[in-house]
């Protein structure tokens, strides 16, 4: 099902049809709903990475309680999206970017014995915010990418803890730990034993616990209906005085974005049908970094103003392919099409998170997409 708006954005565009349709509105619903099933009090920041498209990111800074930046470049876009709190991450900060974070006030999640000695160093006169980011000893629960309880450069080792230089005063912990969990419950539990974790260690380190960030990690079902379950999502709320923030980029952004390619040509191949498309995995990695295939609904275009017949196919399955010049290039496999013809418009729902932004936009130097972001409903 596409959004009419969604499929008037689209069909306004140019041809051949090669596009992303953003919608902050549901980006803003999302964080509502999920305000709405945590622990009162709890902070709720997006994870920039995710889609860090400008107009996107300011629409999402009014509505959320702050920005995670993991870069200088995202730092400089939450500033000018007008985040009203900025959360600092990232195994590699330059000296430049720990000072930009440090006038910008910016919560720094300090990943290394050596970051923590640098920012004392350049912090010298300032008083940064700051938190240690740890990969904990303990397993992480299900998602697709581990970062914490196995072998990663994210984060202190939970060994190390004990003998980090103490002259910066620390907050509390950064304990982003997994991505793309669907197991609401499961989350509800990691968090839970997060912030226990952080009592625990902040006692024996003497730090005054003030700050709990459990990270993101909420996950997005692409080819199936598995939807996070925020009424199983049933956290604990904190001890007094200390706040609780989480920082989802992937849950928050997927479902606002459309990504829509129009069907160049239409050939069978060793037996097996492919639509070649205008755009591609240049434009959206995902199901090839992931291996798997993406979903589409076809966007039926009936103007055909040429004097040669229409390529036209009923009833067979289709891989969508994109116009780069590798057999990689592939966002769907064998899905079923009533009909298809050239011209038509194939729509990936779900692809505002981890889309466009991950992607190798130069590689063989084919226009960008039309980018379309709708403006609010209310
Ligand atoms: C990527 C990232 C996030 C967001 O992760 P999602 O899986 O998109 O929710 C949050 N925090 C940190 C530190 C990250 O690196």
């Amino acid at each position: 099902m596409i959004p009419e708006r969604v499929a008037a954005a689209i069909r306004a565009g140019r041809r051949p049809v090669c596009a992303y349709v953003y919608d902050p509105d549901i980006a803003t619903r999302r964080i509502a709903d999920l305000r709405a099933a945590l622990p009162a009090g709890t902070r709720v920041l997006y994870a920039v990475k995710a889609n860090s498209n400008p107009d996107l990111v300011r629409a999402i800074a009014t509505h959320a309680d702050g920005l995670e930046v993991a870069s200088g470049g995202e730092l400089d876009l939450a500033l000018a999206a007008g985040a009203q709190t900025i959360a600092f991450a990232g195994p590699a900060k330059t000296d430049d970017e720990l000072r930009a974070a440090v006038a910008a006030d910016a919560m720094i999640h300090v990943e290394s014995a050596h970051e923590l000695r640098r920012l004392t160093h350049l912090a010298r006169g300032h008083h940064p915010r700051t938190a240690l980011r740890v990969n904990r000893a303990a397993d992480t629960p299900s998602g697709s990418h581990r970062m914490t309880g196995t072998p990663t450069p994210f984060g202190i080792a939970e060994d190390d803890l004990d003998t980090l230089p103490r002259d910066l005063p620390i907050s509390g912990f950064h304990l982003h730990a997994v991505s793309n969990n669907l197991d609401a419950a499961a989350h509800a539990r990691f968090v839970d034993d997060a912030v226990a974790w952080s009592l625990t260690t902040a006692r024996r380190l003497g730090i005054t616990l003030t700050y709990v960030n459990a990270g993101g990690g909420l996950g997005i079902d692409y080819t199936g209906d598995t939807t996070f379950d925020l009424n199983r999502l049933r956290i604990t709320p904190p001890p007094a005085g200390v706040t609780l923030t989480v920082e989802p980029g992937r849950w928050i952004a997927a479902d606002t974005g459309w990504y829509a390619a129009e069907v160049i040509d239409l050939k069978r191949n060793h037996g097996r049908w492919f639509a070649v498309l205008r755009g591609g995995t240049h434009h959206f990695r995902l199901p090839a970094a992931w291996g798997y295939s993406h979903p589409f609904t076809v966007l039926p275009v009936d103007d055909w103003p040429h004097p040669y017949a229409r390529p036209e196919v009923s009833n067979v399955d289709v891989d969508a392919t994109g116009e780069l010049c590798t057999p990689r290039d592939v966002l769907t496999r064998a899905q079923h099409v009533d009909r298809l013809r050239v011209g038509d418009v194939l729509v990936y729902a779900r692809t505002g998170a981890y889309g466009w932004d991950i992607s190798h936009h130069d590689f063989l130097r084919h226009p960008y997409p039309e980018v379309t972001v709708l403006p609010p409903v209310s």
